[in-house]
C-alpha cells in the first residue's frame, strides 16, 4: 500500500472512532484531501485509493494540476478553501465545484455574475467563511456582518448558500480550538432560524485538530499533512 493509502485508512479510522465517540454516524463527515502544495500525482494516487473530495487554495495551482489529471478530474469535487480574489471568480467558478471561503459582498456578487453569464453552469455552492478567534486569524466575514451576508447571498440567484467554514487560530493544543468550533456551530444553527433554511454543511476541523472538530459538528473536514506528508512545491 502507498504512503497516501495508508495514511487515507488510518485518518478514516480516526474519523470513525471521533463519530461514534461523539454519538454520530461516521457517513455524515466528508473527508476533504487538502492539495495545495503537493503534486498532481498524489491527487491521483488518493483519489485511486477511493478519496473523493480534495480542497486548493489557488485557482492557478489547480487549474496547472487540473491539466496533468486526465481521465480522473471531473470524477471527484474539488473545493477551494482559499481566498479568492474578485479578478479570479470567473475562473474559479469555473475550475471549483464549490467555493468554500466566500467572505465578502462584491465577491458573492461577482460570482453570482459570472454563473448567470455562462448558460452551461449550473448554481455554484459556496460556504461563507467566518472570522473566528479573534486577530491572529485573518481571513473571513466578522462574526457581526455574517447575517446580513448570508442574507444578501440568499437573493443571488446563481449561487447556493450551504453552510459556513472557518480557519480558527493555530494552537499547539488541539483541545484549544473546541470553543472556536463550538462557536461556529452555534452561529450556523442561529443563522439557520434566523434566514429559515438548512444550511447543512460545517467545514471546520485540519490535520492536528479535526477529531475535536468532529465532537463540535464538524459535517467536513480539510486534512493536508496527515494525508499527503509535508507540503512539497513552494
Ligand atoms: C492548508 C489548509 C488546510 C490543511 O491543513 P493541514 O494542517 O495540512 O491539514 C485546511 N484548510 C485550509 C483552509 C488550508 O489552507
Amino acid at each position: 500500500m502507498s504512503t497516501i493509502a495508508a495514511n487515507l485508512s488510518e485518518i478514516r479510522e480516526r474519523i470513525n472512532r471521533a463519530a461514534l465517540h461523539a454519538g454520530r454516524n461516521p457517513d455524515e463527515i466528508t473527508l476533504i484531501g487538502v492539495s495545495k502544495n503537493q503534486p498532481a500525482e498524489s491527487i491521483r494516487e488518493a483519489w485511486s485509493a477511493g478519496l473523493s473530495h480534495f480542497g486548493e487554495n489557488r485557482v492557478q495551482e489547480w487549474e496547472a494540476k487540473r491539466s496533468q489529471l486526465a481521465g480522473v478530474a471531473g470524477r471527484f469535487t474539488i473545493h477551494l478553501i482559499g481566498h479568492l480574489q474578485s479578478n479570479k471568480a470567473a475562473r474559479a467558478s469555473r475550475a471549483f465545484d464549490s467555493i468554500d471561503s466566500l467572505d465578502d459582498f462584491s465577491l458573492a456578487q461577482k460570482l453570482n455574475r459570472v454563473v448567470a453569464d455562462d448558460p452551461t453552469a449550473s448554481k455554484l455552492p459556496v460556504l461563507v467563511e467566518v472570522h473566528i478567534g479573534g486577530e491572529e486569524s485573518k481571513t473571513g466575514v466578522a462574526l457581526e456582518a455574517l447575517p446580513q451576508l448570508a442574507e444578501r447571498i440568499l437573493e443571488f440567484p446563481f449561487l447556493r448558500l450551504q453552510g459556513l467554514m472557518c480557519i480558527p487560530p493555530f494552537a499547539e493544543n488541539p483541545e484549544d480550538a473546541r470553543s472556536h468550533f463550538a462557536q461556529l456551530r452555534e452561529l450556523k444553527e442561529k443563522l439557520e432560524a434566523h434566514l429559515g433554511i438548512p444550511l447543512p454543511r460545517l467545514s471546520m476541523g485540519m490535520s492536528h485538530d479535526f477529531e475535536i472538530a468532529i465532537s463540535e459538528g464538524a459535517t467536513e473536514i480539510r486534512v493536508g499533512t496527515a494525508l499527503f506528508g509535508s507540503r512539497v512545491i513552494p
